[in-house]
Parts: C-alpha cells; structure tokens; sequence
C-alpha cells in the first residue's frame, strides 16, 4: 500500500506551489484531457523509485475568511484520519498566526510524522524571518521556497525517510485484483454482495480507528480474483457530507492495489463531478477499468436508454474511451452474471505483449501515413518503437525529438496500435525517448 502524504495550511501559503513541485508532470498530460484537470488535488508521485500520494488538502473546499479556522480544522483532521506523514506549511511572509498555532496544537498530540515547513523563505535574507516560529516548539521546523525550490530536495529527503514504507516488493500474484469504486450509495455494497454470491458480514470499523483494508477472495469457475478494500466499501455510519468527501479518498486507496477497477455510476443520477474525479483517477494511475452503470432496474427505459446513457458517459470521460460499459442491476442481478467475464478480457488485455516486430510494423506504417508536424522547424524523425511492460502496456519510443512531440500526435500513434492489437479496457502509456 502507497503511504499518503497530506499538505495542510492556510490558504496562500503556497500549498498547492509545493503539490506542483513535487508532481512535477508534464503540462501536456493534462491539458487535453477535460474532467482530469479539474480539482487536481491528490497525485501518484514517485521520488527516487519510492512511491506515495500526495493529497493536497486545501482544494477539498472554497476558502472563505469566516470559515478559515473550521476549515483548517477540518484539513487537519482529515489529514490526521488519512494521511501517513503530515506536512504543515506556513508562510514565512505572513508570519506566525493564530490559526497556525491552533493547528500545531492538534497536529503535536498525534503519533504521526508531522513535518513543520515555512514556505517562502527565498534566500538568506529571509530565514532571519522564519526565526517566530521556532517559537512553535517543534521538531521538525524546515525552511523553504516552493516557488524557488530552495530546501525542497532536503526536506523531501527526510520525509521519505521517514515514511512508514515498506521497501520490500510484494510478490507478484497470479491473481486479478479487482476494485469496486464510486460514490456513496451507487450500490456498491450491493454490487460487492453479488460478486461474492453471498452476504459476507465485515466487521465496520467505527471512524478514527484502524483503517486497515480488507480484501476478500473469491473464486469463479476455479479462478482466483481478490476484491479489494471491501471493509471501506462497508464503512457507514458517517455524516453524509464527511462520507462524500472521503469516498475519494478511499476509491485512491484502492485503485493504488487493482488491477481492473469497476467505476460504477448510478443509472438514476447519471453522471456527476465525484464521478469524474474518481474515473479521472482511475485512468492517471493507468488501471484497466470498466464502467458499471447500476440500477438499471430503477430507470424508465425505452429503445435509446443505452444509447444515452453511453453517449453521456463517453462525453464525460473522454479520456476513458476505451472502457467496456455494463448497464447492470446490483439488486436484481440482472447481467451481474457478465461482470467477471468482462474483468476477465480487459485483464488480458492489461496484460497483453506484442513482439518488437509487429509493433514496429504497425508504427511504422502510422508515421508513414501521417507525419509529426516539425518541432520548432525540425523534422521529427523516429526510430523504433518497444513494448517496455504490461499493466498497463507500456511503450518506448526512440526518437530524435522526444520533447516536441504534441500529445494530440501521441494520442494518434495510440489510437493506431488499438485499432492493430486491441487493448481493449485497458490504458495504454507512451513514452518518447530521444537519441540522435
Ligand atoms: P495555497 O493556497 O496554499 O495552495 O497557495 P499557492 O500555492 O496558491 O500560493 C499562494 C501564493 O504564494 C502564490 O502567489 C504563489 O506564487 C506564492 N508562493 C508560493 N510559494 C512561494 C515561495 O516559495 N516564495 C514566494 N515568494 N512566493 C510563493
Ligand atoms: P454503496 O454506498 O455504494 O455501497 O451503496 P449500497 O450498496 O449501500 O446501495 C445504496 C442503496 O441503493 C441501497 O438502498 C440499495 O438497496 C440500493 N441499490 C443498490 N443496487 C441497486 C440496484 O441495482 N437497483 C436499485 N433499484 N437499488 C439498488
């Protein structure tokens, strides 16, 4: 399991400056792809081959002045509740403030890593700034500039350090792992119960206590297959508003470990923003992944109700184009009966190598058709093409331009090698490697 790391502060303390200095991606990932873009606050990051997600907690809500001190309450709760290392950033500018110390209070009686930062701190001249703070009486005080990357590495350095990680690799399994996501009460308790075949009853752990996933095999004609997290999927009893807010969070945890993740969405509601953050997520982590719209027994229906309803779902996910989708009722069991088999294709083709040769026959076919537009006047040239690894299929390709290669001419290239080999439910990733 990937330890999280949550960034709690005010607001305008430069939070979110940091979250983009550490994830550091590529702008043009990101851009293209609409519904990924929107509340980007949580990222898979890996820092020297050691992997953790990164939650940025000031997006979760507008900040208004009035409201500052309970918000940043509730950051630090939720941060408290989910995280595994805290960073708490303040603002060498602004000073130490009350709020500030009100949170230190609560963050000082966990027994979590919690690491001190005053952000803007730029050069020499203002660490003479940050000197209040020690006044804070905490270990743990690093200095930094988000915006300059000053101090950033050696404290990254000690957080990784100190994460409660462990370094060893699980063994790889044989088995498909399979995550059942969504938001509250699209039927996944329910969905969960047919896939097992009978009402399993999971122990509910109360909130603030082990979170600790549960995951639960099941066999299916002599097949193995491991449902993960089905205790969070369990988990009840919460405010309605707290368990909207920390479904995201439990569908990240949960994505991290699968293999093929079921998205399932409400026939009822169609399809609304915590669904796409939780598809969005699904498709960065570069799972295989299945829509499963449910409740389809609820619905009035008539001739074009699948067509619809497919039509909303591939305008909403338009980076998810190539996602099977399931019009399924959890309650009735009508077409449950199909779920595994599809888990079963796109994990195949999760799994799916193709030769260098045909690879490259396909490749080359696709730049002879259609040529890379210049990069600042140069020619693009390629070279060759290699499948690198699986879940998800991943590709390298040798070129003499790796930087100027536009995603929309990447997407092109991709499309192609799905209309060769397939690929179906399953992400594909590209990477451009240069050599002259
Ligand atoms: P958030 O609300 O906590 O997420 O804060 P932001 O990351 O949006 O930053 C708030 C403002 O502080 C922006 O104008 C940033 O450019 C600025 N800022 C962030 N980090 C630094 C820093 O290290 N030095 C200086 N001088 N400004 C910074
Ligand atoms: P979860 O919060 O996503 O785990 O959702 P639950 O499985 O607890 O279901 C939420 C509510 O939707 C419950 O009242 C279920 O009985 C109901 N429900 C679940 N699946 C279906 C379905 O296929 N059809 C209908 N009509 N109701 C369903």
């Amino acid at each position: 399991m990937k330890p999280i790391i949550a960034i709690v502060g005010r607001p305008n303390v430069g939070k979110s400056t940091l979250f983009n200095r550490l994830v550091g991606r590529r702008k043009a990932m990101v851009d293209d792809m609409p519904g990924v873009t929107r509340d980007r606050n949580y990222a898979e990051v890996n820092r020297f081959d050691i992997p953790f997600i990164l939650v940025d907690t000031g997006g979760f809500e507008p900040e208004t002045s009035d409201r500052l001190l309970q918000q940043m309450r509730e950051q630090s709760r939720f941060a408290m509740d989910e995280a595994d290392l805290i960073l708490f950033v303040m603002d060498a500018r602004g000073g130490l403030t009350p709020a500030d110390r009100d949170v230190v209070d609560m963050l000082r009686r966990i027994n979590k890593p919690v690491f001190y930062i005053i952000n803007k701190v730029d050069g020499e001249k203002q660490e003479a700034e940050a000197g209040d703070f020690y006044s804070l009486g905490v270990d743990h005080i690093h200095t930094i500039s988000a915006e300059h990357n000053r101090g950033v590495g050696d404290l990254m350095d000690e957080v990784l350090a100190a994460l409660p990680y462990n370094r060893e690799k699980e063994p790889e399994e044989e088995i498909t792992k399979i995550a059942v996501v969504g938001r509250p009460n699209v039927g996944k308790s329910t969905l969960v119960n047919r896939l097992l075949g009978y009402e399993r009853v999971v122990a509910n752990p109360t909130a603030g206590t082990t979170r600790d996933a549960v995951d639960t095999r099941f066999t299916v004609n002599k097949k193995p297959y491991l449902l993960i997290d089905t205790a969070g999927i369990r988990r009840k009893g919460k405010t309605v508003q707290k368990v909207e807010k920390y479904s995201v969070m439990d569908a990240l945890r949960s994505i991290e470990r699968a293999d093929v993740v079921l998205i399932v969405l409400n026939a009822e509601e169609g399809v609304t923003e915590q669904d796409s953050k939780i598809a969005g997520y699904a498709y960065e982590a570069g799972r295989a992944c299945i829509f499963v719209v449910n409740k389809w027994d609820a619905l009035e229906k008539d001739n074009s109700s699948i067509a619809k309803f497919t039509e909303e779902i591939r305008r909403n996910f338009k980076y998810l184009p190539f996602a099977p989708i399931l019009f399924v009722s959890a309650q009735t069991g009508q077409r449950t009966g199909k779920i595994i088999a599809e888990v079963d294709q796109v994990m195949e083709q999760y799994c799916k190598r193709v030769t260098t040769g045909e690879l490259n026959r396909v490749f080359t076919q696709a730049v002879d058709e259609n040529h890379a537009p210049l990069s600042a006047g140069r020619r693009v040239k390629f070279y060759y093409a290699t499948q690198v690894a699986v879940k998800p299929p991943s590709f390298v390709v040798f070129t003499n331009c790796p930087e100027g290669i536009h995603f929309s001419y990447e997407r092109y290239i991709m499309n192609r090698f799905r209309e060769a080999f397939g690929f179906n439910g399953t992400p594909l990733k590209l990477i451009f490697r240069g050599r002259d």
